[in-house]
């Protein structure tokens, strides 16, 4: 079991056995990656792109994928995942951060939500396959997929919404259809409380009998502009994080503005001596990984 930072800053997080580095974000804004660090970028969720071009943005029956529309799960605008120069754009971006950093990990390679997109170009794009809806929506993100593998040397992951069920449905996601492309792959668990970790342990188990490549899931841990009363304790942390180890995933990521708020982090989880004690009841070989590298952390937050 492996231990990442997931960080918006490119200072490395003393204790993890790998970073991966937010190069460019759901707002369209973009850092330069670094050699041995891994790179995330957001590729249709771009907030940058839309405002230079208005007309990119995913359209439905329910209204466009913009920030603020409450019928979609929507914290940014979205380009509607067909349009060819947005993509191409991003196959050339991908392939160089690739080239200058250890790898890529994807969030926002598909479609916006459920019934998205219904563009003049999607329509026809749609007319013209022949599939029905779903099997089109699908085709489009697997073959834009195949595009990105081509370009990318290294490592590549697929960060996924925490939804086993319906991907297909909502963002043309065939877990399947990525495996065969992807390294691995990240479930992005952020919640600003983890308090009844029974349900994160559920969607570990759930993701870990559908995913044929090795699972990663990402925590909340403390993003930008957050204070302290806004993010998760230690003690939920601690506890989700077993919980879901239990369920036997390759991998726990952290995700956190920067090095210092996760030492922080490490420091409180060290400190919960009585927590980490009960914890060791909870069995299995993935448990105890968990708490040997808090144990680990002691040494690093003195
Ligand atoms: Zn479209």
């Amino acid at each position: 079991m492996k231990f990442g930072a997931y960080l918006y800053e490119a200072e490395k997080a003393a204790g993890f056995d790998f970073h991966v580095l937010r190069v460019k974000l759901e707002t369209g804004n973009r850092i330069p990656p670094v050699q041995d660090m891994y790179s995330n970028i957001a590729i249709f969720a771009d907030n940058a792109a839309i405002r230079s071009h208005p007309d990119w943005i995913s359209q439905s029956p329910l209204g466009p994928a913009r920030m603020g529309n409450n019928n979609f799960n929507i914290y940014w605008s979205v380009v509607c995942a067909t349009q060819p120069e947005h993509r191409a754009e991003q196959l050339d971006y991908i392939e160089d951060v690739d080239r200058h950093s250890l790898g890529v990990w994807l969030n926002s390679q598909y479609f916006a939500d459920h019934s998205h997109c219904t563009c003049p170009r999607c329509k026809e794009l749609w007319k013209k396959s022949g599939l029905n809806w779903f099997e089109w929506r699908r085709k489009e993100v697997t073959d834009y997929i195949a595009q990105i593998r081509m370009r990318v040397k290294k490592e590549l992951v697929m960060c996924i919404q925490p939804d086993p069920v319906t991907a297909c449905e909502r963002y043309g996601v065939d877990f399947n259809d990525l495996a065969e492309y992807a390294d691995a792959f990240n479930v992005v668990m952020f919640s600003k409380s983890y308090a009844t970790p029974w349900y994160w342990e559920m969607l570990t188990r759930g993701f870990k009998k559908l995913l044929k490549k090795p699972v990663y899931i990402s925590l909340y841990v403390y993003g930008p502009g957050d204070t302290a009363k806004d993010v998760p304790s230690a003690s939920e942390l601690l506890s989700v994080s077993v919980r879901c180890a239990r369920a036997g995933i390759d991998g726990i990521l952290y995700l956190a503005n920067g090095a210092s708020q996760i030492r922080d982090f490490q420091k409180a989880a060290v400190d919960k001596i009585e927590l980490r004690k009960t914890l060791e009841g909870y069995g299995g070989k993935h448990v105890k990984e968990v708490l040997d590298r808090v144990k680990n952390w002691e040494k690093i937050v003195e």
